[in-house]
């Protein structure tokens, strides 16, 4: 019989642990699907290690990682696939927000040789305004920069063996599991639910984190950026040609005093663009450098 591991990253989520874990397991168990829950603590403050060590006493099918510190979702997402031993491998938030049922789905799909099946947010759920609009501006730049609808993309995902294999094979240190899941290619199918509410606890996402996850996935997935840069030159090239044979007629015709606005306008813009040009292309250096730095994507420091 075919094993189903599920990696469920969790973060300060001593709130909703206990339950997650009953839930998952008793309706995996119904459904007939051997499984392993594979609970990966990224740097929690609070008792979620605690927490999974004696849920893991408890049910042999639980397993946990401990990070040394927090490290992000993403990275607890790679540690969750690189100690899944099952056949398939599914990756949900511990939150229960992406329902235990639709996971029971998934699995089905891939009994039917699906080997990528994408959960897809049919509904997001209940969220801020500020957050609704942010998001989907992020996702909008996202769907532009990876050539991939990331608009309903959630990390709500069921992989077969094969997929796990290549996206962990897969050399980046800044992964993004969301858009890696669709770049290996793959027999994949889509299917959609609801977000749940979240019970307990708080989302984990700041704003300001958001934009930082948002600007390192747009750099890690597009030189656009970098095309702009380009674009600003070519545009002030123009420019300057213009004015350049306009200052050219005006001391030939000998009266070259006058158009100190036009100076002042010039170096203010020409600053700015030239600024934000140095900027963008600090990022993508200081994305090689950590590249080339080449540290790992988290540290263990306890398995149970
Ligand atoms: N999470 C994590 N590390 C982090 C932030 C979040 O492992 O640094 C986990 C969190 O425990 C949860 C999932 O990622 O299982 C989604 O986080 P959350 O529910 O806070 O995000 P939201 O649902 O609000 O997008
Ligand atoms: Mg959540």
């Amino acid at each position: 019989m075919s094993l189903l591991s599920v990696v469920l990253p969790a973060f300060n989520e001593e709130a909703m642990l206990p339950k997650t874990v009953e839930v998952l397991g008793d309706i995996l168990s119904q459904a007939g699907i051997d499984h392993e829950l594979i609970f990966v603590d990224d740097g929690s403050r609070d008792h979620t290690w605690q927490i999974i060590c004696d849920a893991a006493k408890a049910e042999p099918r639980v397993h946990g990682i401990h990070f040394s510190r927090n490290f992000g979702k993403e990275a607890a997402i790679f540690a969750g696939l690189a100690e899944a031993s099952g056949d398939c491998v599914a990756v949900m938030d511990c939150d229960l927000q992406h329902p235990a049922e639709v996971l029971v789905q998934m699995y089905r799909l891939w009994e039917q040789g699906f080997e990528v099946v994408e959960g897809i947010k049919r509904s997001r759920g209940k969220e801020s305004l500020f957050h609704r609009l942010s998001a989907g501006t992020f996702y909008k730049l996202m769907t532009r920069a990876t050539g991939f609808d990331m608009s309903r993309a959630s990390d709500f995902k069921l992989l077969d063996r094969k997929a796990v294999d290549a996206v962990l094979e897969l050399p980046e240190r800044n992964s993004f599991f969301r858009a890696q899941s669709s770049w290996i290619g793959f027999r994949t199918t889509e299917i959609e639910f609801d977000v749940r509410e979240r019970e307990a606890g708080t989302s984990k996402w700041s704003t300001f984190g958001l934009i930082k996850y948002a600007v390192s996935n747009i750099v890690g997935y597009s030189t656009l950026p970098m095309q702009f840069v380009t674009g600003a030159g070519l545009i002030f090239l123009v420019i300057a040609i213009a004015l350049g044979i306009q200052t050219l007629v005006h001391y030939l015709t000998g009266n070259a005093v006058e158009g100190f606005t036009t100076v002042i306008l010039l170096l203010l813009i020409i600053g700015s663009i030239l600024m934000i040009s140095l900027g963008i292309i600090g990022y993508y250096i200081s994305r090689i450098f950590q590249e080339v730095q080449g540290r790992p994507k988290y540290i263990i420091s306890k398995k149970v």
